[in-house]
């Protein structure tokens, strides 16, 4: 495959815009008259660095993944909105997701008039390879995968994935923002073995930084260079990189397996609740569980100030709620409240 091939013709005769501080190597020493800044500091005159270095050398070292493979987005929505830009033509190409999953795939098709064909995974939310083929022709694009899903929770199958990017005539995107809370290190260790992949990360979900907006994609130089090129020059601020690069310095695994815990714990004990049905397994920091009435129940948490997520139109989500692993006292009154319902 020619992944050159799948770009659109006016991105990849892209000039990006060019800032004069690419021509100045010379540090904070210099006298800046090239961006019409104002000269009086307050921590915050000056633009950002547009290519982030400072940062993704940071998330380098963290992620064991080479610079010139990460890309630094606005949140994941901004990474995911990109790869439309870049590789589907409006009214002419298409895009595949499966079904159900995370509801940005069809919010940045339909913003960029881009068809998304929606494939539905097995009863058992595993990955249905023949029937995501099925649904593919000559004009696909993009296969979004969500890896562990949401809303259903589970890694998905490892094999199947690889099957699916070693035939898949696009970009794989694989979004793994739940992959800190799974028993798996996910594929952005194979990046150099697939050129058609880009893994998809955020700092918003195990990270604690939903507030600062960062999402991260993994591909191949190429394709890292492409989002680069199309993104906006400064997308992210000043307050963002210096902010992300000291919260990476602690640590998280603690809190991943304290939440982890949490998510057992709350498995246990509401697994028998009169309203309860079924809780699904869970590879990430929420479970999707089944319940009798699912709006009745939604609504007697809100009554007690817990608020959840109400999946229950979602396909093979009747009767299903989304619920996130809180504090362990926060998770204690869930438990409480559920178990009185
Ligand atoms: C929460 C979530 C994200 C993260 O989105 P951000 O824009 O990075 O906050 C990405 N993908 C999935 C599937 C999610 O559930």
């Amino acid at each position: 495959m020619d992944i050159r091939k799948l770009v659109r013709e006016n991105i990849r005769s892209l000039a990006p815009y060019s800032t004069a501080r690419d021509d100045y190597q010379g540090g904070e020493l210099g006298i800046f008259l090239d961006a019409n800044e104002s000269p009086y500091q307050n921590g915050y005159n000056r633009y950002p660095d547009p290519h982030q270095r400072t940062l993704k050398s940071i998330i380098s070292a963290k992620k064991g993944v080479p610079a010139a493979n990460i890309f630094i987005g606005n949140g994941s929505d901004e990474p995911i909105d990109l790869l439309y830009r870049i590789f589907c033509e409006p009214s002419r190409d298409n895009a595949i997701s499966i079904s159900p999953s995370y509801g940005m795939y069809r919010v940045a098709a339909d913003i960029n008039g881009v068809e998304l064909r929606e494939v539905s995974l097995n009863a058992d939310f595993s990955l249905d390879c023949e029937a995501i083929f099925a649904a593919c022709d000559s004009n696909s694009r993009l296969l979004f995968l969500c890896s562990p899903n949401n809303p259903t929770a589970n890694l998905l199958d490892e094999m199947s994935v690889e099957y699916l990017i070693s035939n898949f005539g696009g970009v794989v995107v694989v979004d793994e923002a739940y992959i800190d809370f799974a028993d798996s290190c996910g594929f952005a260790p194979r990046l150099a073995e697939f050129e058609n992949l880009v893994v998809l990360q955020t700092l918003s979900k195990a990270w604690g930084m939903a507030g600062l907006r960062l999402g991260l994609a993994f591909g191949s130089e190429y394709i890292v260079e492409l989002m680069s090129r199309v993104k906006y020059p400064y997308n992210i601020n000043v307050v963002t990189q210096h902010l992300v690069g000291e919260l990476l310095q602690t640590p998280i695994d603690d809190k991943v397996t304290q939440i982890v815990e949490q998510r057992k714990r709350i498995e246990s004990s509401i697994a028998s609740a009169s309203v309860v049905r079924r809780v699904y397994p869970s590879d990430a920091n929420f479970l999707l569980i089944e319940v009798d009435d699912a709006p009745r129940v939604y609504q007697a948490l809100i009554a007690e100030r817990i608020i959840v997520r109400d999946r229950s139109r979602v396909a093979l989500c009747t009767n299903c709620l989304r619920i996130s692993v809180g504090t362990p006292e926060e998770n204690s009154r869930l438990i409480e409240i559920i178990n009185a319902l």
